[in-house]
């Protein structure tokens, strides 16, 4: 990403991390835990892998920033689905498979999406979120040591926030234990944390949000997929989903200007900020930063940088006009031709 020209990592997804065969018996064992301490023990585990992943990340970046967003899916994601397997899951944890079976069925969940996700899970175990902001900070604390002339300033994004307090209380979790870390090992480095602006109720209210939090990042998959109450998965209702319909716009535009407002950095990194169709709009607004796959830089470079900002005012205007997503994509699509 680097040689097509990144700055930086945008979204760095950790639940990928968790997958590799190791990991995922630590991340199961984690899962099962019937008391704080047996979390814990289980996290203590799979902190090192996630500190080295960092580590490595932060090496290759030499320097640029990394926006480090924090455990999101459904843990039923994480548990087996083929009864050979949860057999084998009961004999590594010591359990029966009955056991094993009634911890699944209770992860269950008829709207996951809806459900227990995101900063939801931060709430409910606090400690998952403060090992991955002792794996992001020990790691950001260890390249730092190694490259005096690197200023690592780590981004912790904690995913779909619904409002102030909820942003507030994992906040605190890591405010916390940054902070201890980064006493102790008597460097002084500053972090940040952000949110990502993903559900309506968190876009209604983005302007006590910002109050909260130190960067906003979009995610407009996610955005969209609630705004429109359309399952981002679902064949059959995907002629609704639309990051263009006037309604996701409308939330985009009034997100910028929350975050604009309040003086901090406001960044994408849903699929629409490489869409060369939606770039022009999101200048308009104000967006300062866009998170995209490598392969979409140069295209996206190319346009960010073409357009002046009376012409951008002009085509967002018009284009906010209009009352479907039908007339907005054809009028973007001519507008960049
Ligand atoms: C999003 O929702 O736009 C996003 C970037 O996160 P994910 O696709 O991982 O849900
Ligand atoms: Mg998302």
């Amino acid at each position: 990403a680097v040689k097509f020209g990144a700055e930086g990592i945008g979204l760095c997804r950790t639940e990928h991390m968790f997958f590799e065969a190791t990991r995922i018996k630590a991340m199961r064992e984690m899962i099962v835990a019937k008391t704080v301490e047996a979390r814990e023990a289980a996290l203590a585990k799979i902190l090192p892998y996630q500190q080295s992943d960092f580590e490595a990340m932060y090496k290759e970046l030499a320097g640029r920033p990394m926006t480090v967003r924090f455990l999101d899916p459904p843990l039923h994601e994480f548990v087996p689905t083929e009864e050979a397997d949860i057999k084998l899951l009961a004999e590594d944890l010591g359990k029966s498979v009955a056991d094993i079976k009634a911890i699944i069925a209770g992860l269950h969940e008829f709207n996951p999406m809806m459900g227990h996700r995101g900063c939801r899970l931060a709430v409910t175990y606090p400690e998952i979120a403060a090992m991955q902001t002792r794996a992001v900070i020990k790691a950001a604390l260890a390249v730092q040591a190694r490259h005096p002339e690197w200023t690592m300033v780590p981004e912790i994004m904690i995913p779909l926030v619904g409002e102030v307090k909820e942003l507030k209380y994992v906040k605190d979790v890591v405010v916390a234990t940054a902070d201890k870390i980064i006493k102790d090992a008597g460097i002084d480095m500053k972090y940040e944390v952000g949110t990502m602006i993903e559900i309506p109720r968190a876009a209604l209210t983005a302007d006590e949000i910002a109050k909260e939090a130190e960067f906003f990042s979009f995610g407009t998959n996610d955005l969209t997929q609630y705004t429109m109450s359309v399952d981002r998965g679902n064949k059959k209702v995907s002629y609704l989903y639309s990051t263009f319909n006037p309604a996701v716009l409308r939330s985009i535009k009034h997100i910028i200007a929350c975050g604009r407002e309040a003086g901090i950095m406001v960044g994408m990194c849903g699929e629409a900020a490489s869409d060369p169709m939606m770039i022009p709009l999101l200048l308009a607004f104000g967006l300062n930063e866009f998170s995209m796959s490598a392969s979409a830089i140069l295209r996206a470079r190319k346009l960010i940088t073409g357009y002046s900002t009376s012409e951008l005012q002009a085509v967002a205007d018009k284009a906010m006009s209009f009352a479907t997503a039908k007339e907005v994509e054809e009028y973007m699509k001519s507008f960049v031709g």
